[in-house]
């Protein structure tokens, strides 16, 4: 190469293409639109205080990437045939973060813990001869021969490329619309909607674990429903001993997600209970399923005036605003409002969770208590567009590698509810 390959994001995928990379003398260079995540923490802590949110570093962008607010779940159902989970999970303990995630079944980190590991990453990257520049954001690129030739960093700084890995995660639709008009191949895929629930994580103790409750880590779950029309419902992210947050990284935007500490010491559990969203519900446009993520998540900053939107469970199933609060106390980073959640969300969303509720009640006892607190708006589960990329992981753009979570291929939400045909490289 003429040039030292170019890693846009320093999210786990940028992250850990720039440690491969310098390991093997590459000396590669990633660009990240946000924070360090020193400055970063600083700025997300402010905005959850005062409200004042900054549309270039917030909990999805900034060093670090999206999971930096996180429970820092480690655990997948990809089949690990190369090694390769085993291989994150040792440069992970090499960067300081706790042995038993060699060895625990599912393993995680927690937000409090996570930080250090991603300066020590980085760190390690650096002394390996990589670099990384902040407030870098990547604006444009320049394409010839169906081969990439050059990249626009803020609008006005060019620079000439051989490899570029795009590693810009879920939530940069403003990139994505800039690699549309570059005629990106990129195609619509499903993703997830609904709303977040937490209940005390006592009785979710209990429900998992009977009379061994006092004597075992902080319970978890994964549940999965199909509804009526066939609309898959499922658990996800669920964070034991967190606090639900205020991801939000657009303005006049709200959504939601969860996070815990390493110790995962709160009151209360919760999780994401979503419901899937496919292309043909857009008429398979591209940007269908980005602009319904959009329209729900203003929708919910109307709803909470700005704050976080919440609601009873019991309230819910009645379709009328709580009040109060019961037994469950919130646990939120973030200002919240009690409200109606169903002015918000589209009737089968609201449908499909009403029938869930009470199925996951049989489940898990007490999971549809009437004092358990939804909230919403839960929007970023994974990307509603797929950067299409040949077997190689290159793009038909000869030196663009889409990769992670912004790729489009990570399928760790959907294995309950859909199928992944490996052939056709399709959801089936
Ligand atoms: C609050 C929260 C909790 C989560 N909890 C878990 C969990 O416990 N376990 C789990 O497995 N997953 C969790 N996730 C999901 C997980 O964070 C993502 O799947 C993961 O971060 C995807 O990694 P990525 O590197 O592909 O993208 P990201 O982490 O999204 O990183 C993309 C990076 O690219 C940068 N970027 C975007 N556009 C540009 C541009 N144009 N120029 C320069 N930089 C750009 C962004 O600032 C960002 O830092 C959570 C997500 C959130 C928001």
């Amino acid at each position: 190469m003429k040039h030292r390959p170019v890693i846009i994001g320093s999210g786990p995928a940028g992250l850990f293409s720039a440690y491969m990379l310098a390991k093997y003398g590459y000396k590669p260079l990633i660009l990240e639109r946000g924070e360090k995540i020193e400055n970063r923490v600083k700025t997300v802590e402010k905005f959850w205080k005062e409200g004042t949110l900054n549309p270039e570093s917030n909990v999805q962008f900034g060093e670090g990437g999206a999971g930096t607010f996180s429970d820092g779940k480690l655990n997948t159902s990809v089949k690990d045939k190369e090694f390769r989970n085993k291989k994150v999970l040792e440069i992970f303990v090499e960067a300081g973060a706790p042995k038993e995630i060699l060895y625990l079944n599912k393993p995680h980190i927690g937000t409090d813990l996570l930080r250090t590991v991603i300066q020590n990453l980085r760190n390690k990257i650096i002394e390996m001869g990589g670099e990384i520049r902040y407030q870098a954001c990547l604006t444009d690129i320049e394409i010839k021969n169906s081969t990439i030739q050059s990249i626009t960093i803020n609008g006005k700084e060019k620079m000439e490329v051989d490899v570029v890995i795009l590693a810009i995660g879920h939530s940069a639709r403003d990139t994505f619309q800039m690699l549309y008009k570059k005629q990106i191949p990129m195609e619509p895929k499903p993703f997830a909607v609904g709303v977040r629930v937490q209940h005390t994580q006592e009785m979710i103790n209990f429900a998992q674990y009977g009379i061994f409750k006092e004597k075992l880590p902080p319970a978890s779950y994964k549940l999965t429903f199909h509804a009526k029309g066939g609309r898959g419902v499922y658990s996800f992210c669920m964070c034991p001993g967190g606090y639900v947050v205020n991801s939000s990284s657009e303005k006049e935007h709200l959504v939601i997600n969860g996070m815990s500490n390493f110790k995962r010491d709160t009151q209360n559990a919760n999780s994401a209970i979503v419901v899937i969203v496919k292309p043909e519900d857009f008429q398979n446009r591209l940007f269908g399923g980005l602009e319904f993520q959009q329209e729900l998540e203003k929708k919910a900053y109307a709803l909470g005036h700005g704050k976080i939107p919440v609601q009873l469970l019991g309230d819910f199933m009645q379709n009328q605003k709580s009040s109060e609060f019961g037994e469950v106390q919130p646990i939120f980073k973030g200002d919240y409002e009690l409200t109606n959640l169903q002015e918000i969300l589209p009737n089968f969303v609201v449908q499909a969770l009403q029938e869930a509720f009470p199925n996951f009640d049989k489940k898990i006892k007490g999971f549809a208590k009437k004092d358990s607190i939804l909230a919403g708006v839960e929007t970023r589960t994974s990307s509603p567009i797929r950067i299409v990329r040949q077997e190689n992981g290159e793009s038909k753009i000869k030196g663009l590698y889409p990769a992670g979570e912004g790729a489009g291929y990570a399928r760790r939400h959907y294995v309950c509810c859909y199928g992944w045909n490996k052939n056709s490289r399709k959801y089936c």
